[in-house]
């Protein structure tokens, strides 16, 4: 028996990294995955990676800073299926730039994906986990929603905004059997962190303040939202799990 055999679910920015990751744990432990992202082309890519290997997978293109593409995509789920076990806030971007010469369209962009879009599917997506009877709904934060780095400032807070919603709609969704948790990853080998961690200095710097000393892999995330997706984590709610190798917990 796998864990999520049956279960219905929604990955955002799944054509990618993290979410890409969740996509296929999550589809080879007998999950249907809604493989969504702005990128089209990728979430098409990535539902035939996961139809090829483990099982089902539906792509669909999903802007979440645009409230029509969110309506659409939980319209087709809801109609597909009635309902959604376990819907995955992944989609998220950064722009570095130092706060004070930060471009109100800078903000924006950060803003608009990183907490509009995870506000618009916790919202839009409620009916959908309140009809599974015991959905989950998971929320990638970041470290950096409780730590500082040069440039991030715009990122840690729309990140720790997102740890903050966490807890609160844990409270709000508990009476309708709707769990909600987040996780924060440390530094990951995805596409976003690329740039960063391809500077020799800065890799250095952050593999000194790492106690595991090394990046995470977005598979490893995928196994740490597994546990908040399944019914291991029953009894779980309005918690925030680091995935980062000691970093946070480290002086
Ligand atoms: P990534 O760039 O590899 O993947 C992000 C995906 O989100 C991409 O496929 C992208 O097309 C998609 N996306 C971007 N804007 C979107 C939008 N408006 N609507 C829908 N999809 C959109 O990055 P990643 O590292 O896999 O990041 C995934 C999540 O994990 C993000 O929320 C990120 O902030 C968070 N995170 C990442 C790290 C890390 O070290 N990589 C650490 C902490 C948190």
């Amino acid at each position: 028996m796998r864990r999520l055999d049956g279960k219905i679910i929604v990955v955002t920015g799944a054509a990618s990294g993290i979410g890409r990751g969740i996509a296929h744990v999550f589809a080879a432990e007998g999950g249907h995955v809604h493989v969504t992202d702005v990128d089209g082309d990728g979430a098409e890519r990535v539902a035939g990676e996961i139809t090829s290997n483990w099982g089902q997978a539906t792509p669909f293109t999903v802007d979440v800073s645009r409230g029509q593409d969110v309506q659409a995509l939980f319209r087709a789920v809801e109609s597909a299926h009635g309902r959604a076990d376990v819907i995955v806030n992944n989609a998220g971007l950064n722009v570095r730039a130092d706060f004070r010469h930060l471009a109100d369209a800078e903000w924006e962009r950060i803003r608009e994906v990183n907490l509009d879009g995870v506000v618009r599917i916790a919202r839009d997506g409620f009916g959908l986990l309140k009809a599974a009877g015991s959905g989950s709904l998971i929320n990638i934060a970041s470290i950096m929603g409780h730590r500082g780095m040069r440039q991030l400032a715009a990122y840690s807070a729309s990140k720790g905004a997102v740890a903050a919603l966490t807890r609160a709609l844990a409270v709000e969704y508990a009476p309708f059997g709707i769990r909600v948790n987040a996780l924060a990853p440390g530094f990951i080998e995805t596409a976003l962190t690329e740039r960063v961690l391809r500077n020799p200095m800065v890799n250095r710097a952050l593999l000194d303040r790492t106690p595991m000393r090394r990046f995470g892999t977005s598979e490893e995330v995928a196994k740490a939202a597994l546990f908040f997706a399944s019914d291991d984590s029953a009894f779980v709610t309005g918690a925030e799990l680091a995935v980062d190798g000691g970093m946070s917990a480290s002086l």
